[in-house]
């Protein structure tokens, strides 16, 4: 039997922080083992023969306000500074998103344009965010303007992105969509925002990089836990898939993409493009623009939202509803009978994380509960 002093079940990102904290604070040794054949998690991204950095699950742009995670990443990596612009197939339109000022004179005529921007500078000033909720409690125009973006910018998306009837959609919840009264494109407003200039991978795997840490791919910890001596657990994975599914799963969202080569220089005007109201898949991506790579060929990954199916695809969006939480909560209690065994991450939470919060929690998980 392997004996080892830390197992960490998954190489993504919370796997990878927290290993390398243990090797470079506690010097302990640490076994990484991921299912899958590569390390990075849901970041990994690869080369493809053109050259192109593909994401494969997914585009990821990583953006935060914590000073501290920036700092801890890019010990490293150096970034390719990069805002995500996306927009949106709007009545034809490729309009920008989310909906703002430009967008304003991009789906209506100019004249109307205009009287919905006067309207909305004189009741909330420039660069605020406004949900439509409340935009809907304003006069006729605004409440007009607040319908437009919820029905032509959130509604069909929220149905496909999460399998929902239009009746299932809570629009108190929904209609917290805002519009940005500003003339500012970028999706986020973080003071930190880039790609890895080398990639989430390289990335990745510099994290790991410390003599104390060995990785083991294409290993289940379902296969492998009755050979390995471990004296702590820390599991990333599917905290309902550890107890085999005790009190029931835990329901995912889950995505298809179809990776596609183009012969084209490029596909799309930029990097995202969201279908809220046409065709079936949610949004088309085309990766070359996160590095600014030259090719004469490009490549897009067309996304479609479907439901996870144990067994048959992946886990990718917790369903995070009262229901949902509660079956976790079963879960956190029943973890916390098991002595040196500790979960976290996307999976291990139960919890949709954007990469900062991923970074941040595992940085704190190490400061408080293990240094
Ligand atoms: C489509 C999509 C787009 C995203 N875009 C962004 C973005 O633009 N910006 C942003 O900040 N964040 C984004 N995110 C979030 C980001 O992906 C997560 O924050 C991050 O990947 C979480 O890392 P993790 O290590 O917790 O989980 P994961 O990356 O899921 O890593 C868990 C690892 O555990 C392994 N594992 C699971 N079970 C087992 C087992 N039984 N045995 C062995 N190994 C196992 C898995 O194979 C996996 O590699 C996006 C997420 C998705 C789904």
């Amino acid at each position: 039997m392997k004996k080892i002093k830390n197992l960490i079940v998954g190489a993504g990102l919370s796997g990878a922080i927290l290993a390398e904290r243990i090797a470079d604070e506690k010097k302990e040794n640490i076994l990484v083992i991921d299912k899958r054949n590569h390390i990075g998690g849901n970041c990994f991204d690869y080369l493809d023969k053109n050259g192109i950095l593909i994401h494969k699950y997914g585009p990821h742009v990583f953006h935060t306000n914590f000073e501290e995670v920036w700092n801890y990443l890019s010990k490293f990596t150096k970034w390719n500074y990069f805002f995500l612009k996306p927009r949106a197939l709007i009545d034809g339109i490729k309009a920008t998103l989310p909906f703002n000022l430009n967008t304003l004179y991009q789906v209506f005529p100019k004249s109307m344009a205009e009287n919905f921007e006067k309207k909305l500078i004189e009741k909330f000033g420039y660069n605020v965010k406004i949900p439509i909720l409340e935009l809907k409690r304003k006069d006729d125009d605004l409440k007009f303007l607040a319908n437009y973006i919820y029905e032509n910018v959130f509604l069909n998306y929220t149905k496909k992105q999460w399998g929902l009837k239009p009746e299932e959609i809570d629009e108190n919840v929904t209609a917290r969509v805002p519009i940005y009264i500003s003339r500012d494109d970028r999706y986020f407003q973080d003071k930190y925002q880039g790609i890895p200039l080398n990639g989430y991978t390289k990335m990745v795997e510099n994290i790991l990089n410390n003599s104390l840490i060995e990785i083991s791919l294409n290993t289940d910890f379902r296969d492998v836990k009755n050979e390995i001596d471990y004296e702590k657990l820390f599991f990333t994975g599917a905290i309902d898939e550890f107890f085999d599914y005790e009190f029931g799963e835990l329901p995912y969202r889950s995505l298809n993409f179809d990776i596609q080569e183009k012969e084209v220089e490029y596909y799309q005007e930029t990097a995202v493009i969201n279908y809220p109201n046409n065709y079936d898949f949610t949004r088309i991506c085309e990766h070359k623009y996160f590095l600014n790579q030259k090719s004469n060929k490009t490549v897009i990954s067309i996304e479609y939202s479907e439901k996870f199916v144990l067994g048959e695809n992946e886990r990718y969006y917790p369903i995070e509803n009262p229901k949902n939480k509660n079956l976790y909560e079963k879960y956190l209690k029943y973890s916390k009978s098991l002595k040196n065994v500790y979960f976290l991450g996307r999976l291990g939470d139960y919890k949709y994380y954007n990469m900062d919060l991923t970074v941040d929690r595992a940085l704190n998980f190490f400061e408080n509960q293990i240094k």
